[in-house]
Parts: C-alpha cells; sequence; structure tokens
C-alpha cells in the first residue's frame, strides 16, 4: 500500500480531509494537477471564510497548504486519470505512475463552464478569459465585458471595474444570484453597467476579441442584435464537476447535472471511496464548505479503514 488515504484535488476540501486524516495518525496523498489551492487561487479577494476578514485567495490557499505539509502529507503532482477498486484496496493512475490506497477521498472541484458560442475557442488567450484575477491586468484602462450573474461574475466585474475603463456584466435573467452584498456593492460602481436579459451569440474580432453580438433572452432585453464592442470578455456561467477518471468505475451515483451523490457522510455508493468539495452535489458551494466536507470525508476514510483492520 502507498498511502492510506488518496486524495484526489488540493483544494480546501482536499487540503481539510488531508489535515484530519494526517490527525488520525493515516499516511495521506493529495494528488493535484498544478498548484495546491484549487478554485481559491481564482479569487481576488475572500471576505466569507471565517476568522478571515480579507485575504487574496492564494494567501489563505498558501496558509492551509503550509498546515498541510507540516502534517507531513505528501503530495503527488499530476494528472489522475483513473481509479479502480479491486481486493477491496483502490489503484489511482497519475501520469505514468499507479499508487494503491486503502481509501479515496475525491475533491477533484469543478472546470469553469464554457459559452459553446462561435468565436469562444477562436479566441481563447486572445480577448476569451475564465480568470479574471489571472488576465484581467491585461486589459488595464480598457473596455470588458463579463458575463454571468454568480457570485463569480459579479467578483469578477468588481475586480475589474477597478483596473479597466469599463466594465459590462451581461447577464441572461432579469436578476442575479449573486450574494446581496455584491449586487449592493456593484451598485455603486459608476464604471459598470449592467446588460440583463440577454445572452451572447458570437464572439467577433481579428487577431484579438473586438466586439460581443449580444441577443435578448426575454421580453424588454436588448433591442436585438446588440452590438458590444469590447477589448475582452471574461466568462463566469458556472462550473461543471471534474470527474473524467471515475468513469471505469461503476456504481457512483451523480446527480443531473453530474455532481456526486453522497449521504451526510461523504460516502458515495462504492465503500472506501468519499467525495468532498464542489464535486459533491450540495445546495451551497463555498471555502466554508469545502473544509467542512473535507473533515468530514478525512474522518469517515479513516473510520472505514479501522473497521476493515477489525
Ligand atoms: P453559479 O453560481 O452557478 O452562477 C452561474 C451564473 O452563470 C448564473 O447566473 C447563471 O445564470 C449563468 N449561466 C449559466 N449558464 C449560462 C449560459 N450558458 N449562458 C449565460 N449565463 C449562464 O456559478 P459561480 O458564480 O461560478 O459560482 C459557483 C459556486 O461558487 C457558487 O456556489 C458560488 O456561490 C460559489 N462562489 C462563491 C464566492 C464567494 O462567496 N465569494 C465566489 C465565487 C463563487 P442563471 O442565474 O440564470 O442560472
Amino acid at each position: 500500500m502507498d498511502f492510506a488515504i488518496g486524495i484526489i484535488g488540493g483544494g480546501p476540501a482536499g487540503m481539510s480531509a488531508a489535515i484530519y486524516a494526517a490527525r488520525a495518525g493515516r499516511s495521506a496523498a493529495i494528488f493535484e494537477g498544478a498548484a495546491c489551492g484549487g478554485q481559491m487561487l481564482l479569487a481576488h479577494e475572500i471576505e466569507n471564510y471565517p476568522g478571515v476578514s480579507k485575504a487574496a485567495g492564494y494567501a489563505l490557499a498558501d496558509q492551509m497548504m503550509e498546515q498541510v505539509r507540516t502534517l507531513g502529507v505528501s503530495t503527488v503532482y499530476g494528472s489522475v486519470t483513473s481509479v479502480a477498486k479491486q481486493d477491496g484496496a483502490f489503484t489511482i493512475q497519475c501520469g505514468k505512475k499507479s499508487y494503491t490506497v486503502g481509501a479515496v477521498i475525491v475533491a477533484s472541484g469543478t472546470d469553469r463552464r464554457t459559452l459553446g458560442v462561435p468565436g469562444e475557442a477562436e479566441f481563447l488567450g486572445r480577448g476569451v478569459s475564465y480568470c479574471a484575477v489571472c488576465d484581467g491586468r491585461f486589459f488595464t484602462g480598457k473596455d470588458v465585458a463579463v458575463v454571468g450573474g454568480g457570485n463569480t461574475a459579479l467578483g469578477d466585474a468588481l475586480y475589474l471595474a477597478n483596473i479597466c475603463k469599463s466594465v459590462t456584466l451581461i447577464h441572461r435573467r432579469d436578476a442575479f444570484r449573486a450574494d446581496r452584498i455584491l449586487v449592493d456593492r456593484l451598485a455603486g460602481v459608476s464604471n459598470v453597467q449592467t446588460v440583463m436579459n440577454a445572452r451572447v451569440k458570437s464572439i467577433e474580432g481579428d487577431a484579438k476579441v473586438q466586439s460581443l453580438e449580444i441577443v435578448s433572452t426575454a421580453q424588454g432585453g436588448v433591442s436585438s442584435p446588440m452590438v458590444l464592442h469590447t477589448d475582452a470578455v471574461f466568462v463566469a456561467v458556472g462550473s461543471i464537476p471534474k470527474l473524467d477518471f471515475l468513469s471505469e468505475m461503476d456504481g457512483i451515483a451523480c446527480d443531473d447535472g453530474g455532481y456526486i451523490t453522497t449521504d451526510d457522510r461523504c460516502r458515495t455508493d462504492v465503500p472506501g471511496l468519499f467525495a468532498a468539495g464542489d464535486v459533491r452535489s450540495k445546495m451551497l458551494r463555498q471555502i466554508a464548505t469545502a473544509v467542512s466536507d473535507g473533515a468530514i470525508a478525512g474522518t469517515e476514510a479513516v473510520e472505514y479503514l479501522d473497521g476493515l483492520s477489525e
């Protein structure tokens, strides 16, 4: 056995699971494709994690990772391509190597959803971005657009308003689903305009993005089609679970959105396989709920292994 517990994903859920597993005396490894931190690394500011009034996402991620390292948790960097269960143990394939573990915690998070419109793939990196914090600086003093109506979109719009000349926020409905505090904050920002009841039909340009074709989604929306001249478009329309590596594994139930369903102890239908964080079917996807899942999954994984050895 390489590790008692294999944790797939180094976001807040995975790091929390590692802390609980390690403190219970079990060897644990986090399998992570890039840097640990998950979506936190894309967050400009985090203000709703208890005990931390305001922090840059990467700073909070660093702090969590430091705690994980101190506890002796291993980190395996690489892409997990499959997980299989045989004779009571799990095999995690990561890059060219495979690892045997006693229990698995899936904390692989989500990928950004795309709009699926013409021009989106073509102009990726040339004005189309899925990360305002990563790419916003390239558009300092320029006109940009953000698409979406959730916490990410409004957070991105607020962040970009500080560095760009103007921000146009395009949302398909007449109300935002983002937290009230962000909606109120946005209302007070003079260089942000909102285009409600509208969707992007296509992204146009030459070498780089130059404009968006916007059409109405409801009566009273924009008079369609409308052309919005913009230097960039930041797409923030939600996420989809990252679970490709489980495709060969039978018996894992998912909800309609493809998120893993578990009981309230983060147990999936496969004994020894747990799910934690954004990848799990649940109401609220926050750092606070991710670390809560991680604590539960880490504890349950230890209990599962203890049960096997009794
Ligand atoms: P989200 O809450 O799922 O919001 C996605 C937004 O995109 C919705 O407004 C949705 O419209 C819109 N949308 C979806 N598909 C679309 C399409 N094809 N075309 C146009 N618009 C589309 O996603 P999120 O904002 O990325 O947030 C994900 C999770 O992380 C949430 O649970 C969120 O609360 C959390 N989060 C929290 C914070 C924070 O607390 N500071 C920050 C970021 C994210 P409809 O509203 O019409 O469905």
